[in-house]
């Protein structure tokens, strides 16, 4: 997965488990990083029921 603002390729900061959180649709959270401009990306990943 490439950077939204200048495309370089993002670094894998890691995933985080969101089940503890009561009414939330998602259930992963991950941290990418870009390390041209230093954008910060997180990926929502949708509860699938
Ligand atoms: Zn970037």
């Amino acid at each position: 997965m490439n950077c939204w603002h200048c495309n370089e390729e993002l670094i894998w900061g890691g995933d985080h488990d969101l089940d503890d959180y009561e009414d939330m649709e998602y259930d992963i959270v991950t941290n990418l990083s870009c390390p041209r401009c230093e954008s910060y990306v997180e990926v929502y990943h949708k509860i699938e029921k």
